[in-house]
């Protein structure tokens, strides 16, 4: 009796044990140009075995439509605000030229390298400058970031890779980016890895909504599932604890498919497929932004963003406890009504405000305190008549995270 019961008490501080140890590891992917509506239409067997187990919604790109964030729906754009959690106000990469990103904003890559130097980083892409220029790997802007392992550049391989008008090349090249990486991912298992693929873009643009489109979408999804198989094969035979984001960058336009950029809903639509628990119902039900997934992936890996970086992050996490939504900032009168959704959970906001913005030069905002209110609230009014200025940045404090605004008067 005695003999059993302490056999089941050291099985049991095994077992707890052992839980607490299980390694977590992130994958996100983006798989370019595919609206929402038609990874709704298509078949998606893979995807779907990946959201069982968490979930699909639809999402968006693009920031505000008209507001100050508002933000081009191009390809290197929206893989910068999901690298930073940002809009492009702030990253400053307004299209695929990537001429001057603000490295202020730190890439997921760089906030989980600085925290763990040890742990591994991977990018498989069939773009290089997603590593170049984005990540900005050993720029020293960036702080010189190295990741561990990547496999790209293809594209610029024109022997092994010649590049046919019909760009099935690229197909090819998003089969081999897929085949290291689920290779990778099964024999090394990088803490934080990223997998880029470019076809069904390219499809999107050529042949607009068509047959040849779908079945690009048809090859993505079957290469999604080799990526889930390598996890798979890792969470069974090493008990390590996966996370897996997919997503795009931008939908495409109504007329005819072939093009994006602007700010219709369907070039602003987007989703994210996740096999994350807890979901919460921000990600249900409130068209969350691309900008979610990094603070996501971030509370996942147990990465902590300090205080003045969080403050700047335009999204939240998609899983776990939030406390608002859906931040808002209106100057009237010499006042600014800030508003939010609450989640119903409790405790009070706290509003900042400052008018100037050193963050993005690298330097410090002095931030006020301006009122403390209960959350289910959803408002507060802040007198500014004593500090007149074309510029205010505002960030709600709740308990579990920061929301932001920023007024630029005209
Ligand atoms: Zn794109």
């Amino acid at each position: 009796m005695m003999k059993g019961l302490l056999t089941a008490v050291v099985l049991f501080a095994i077992a707890t044990g052992a839980q607490a140890q299980q390694k977590k590891k992130a994958l996100f992917v983006i798989v370019d140009g595919i609206a929402a509506d038609v990874i709704e239409q298509q078949p998606t067997p893979n995807l779907d075995r990946i959201a069982k187990e968490g979930g699909f919604t639809r999402a968006h790109v693009g920031g505000e439509k008209g507001g100050y964030s508002q933000t081009p729906t191009i390809s290197a754009v929206g893989y910068n605000s999901l690298l930073t959690g940002t809009w492009v106000n702030k990253h400053n990469v307004w299209d695929n030229d990537i001429a001057a990103p603000d490295y202020n904003y730190w890439t997921i890559f760089r906030f989980f390298k600085t925290q763990y130097p040890q742990k591994k980083t991977a990018i498989f892409s069939s773009w290089l400058d997603n590593r170049t220029k984005l990540v900005g790997e050993g720029l020293p802007a960036t702080g010189g970031i190295q990741l561990d392992y990547h496999f790209d550049g293809l594209e610029l391989d024109t022997l092994q890779y010649p590049h046919d008008k019909k760009k099935e090349y690229m197909h090819r090249i998003d089969e081999a980016v897929v085949n290291k990486a689920a290779e990778y991912i099964k024999q090394d298992a990088p803490d934080l890895s990223w997998v880029y693929l470019e076809y069904t873009d390219d499809m999107g643009h050529r042949y607009g909504d068509s047959p040849e489109f779908h079945e690009a979408i048809g090859y993505m999804d079957k290469q999604m599932g080799r990526l889930w198989d390598a996890i798979s094969y890792r969470k069974k035979a090493f008990k390590e604890d996966w996370v897996i984001y997919i997503t795009t960058d931008h939908g495409r336009d109504s007329a005819t498919g072939k093009g994006h950029g602007g700010q219709s809903n369907r070039e602003r639509s987007t989703w994210i497929v996740t096999n994350a628990k807890k979901l919460n119902n921000y990600f249900k039900t409130g068209n969350p932004g691309i900008v979610d997934i990094m603070p996501s992936i971030a509370n996942f890996l147990g990465v902590t963003i300090p205080r003045e970086q969080l403050m700047e992050v335009d999204g939240v996490p998609l899983s776990g406890n939030i406390s608002a939504t859906h931040p808002g900032a209106k100057l009237e009168n010499g006042k600014i009504k800030v508003s939010w959704k609450s989640t119903g959970r409790k405790g009070n906001a706290k509003i900042w405000l400052t008018t100037t913005n050193q963050f993005k030069e690298g330097g410090r905002d002095q931030y006020v305190l301006k009122a403390t209110v209960p959350l289910a609230s959803e408002t507060a009014e802040i007198d500014v008549t004593g500090i007149p200025s074309k510029f205010y940045k505002i960030v709600i404090e709740t308990p579990e995270h920061y929301l932001n605004r920023w007024i630029v008067v005209k």
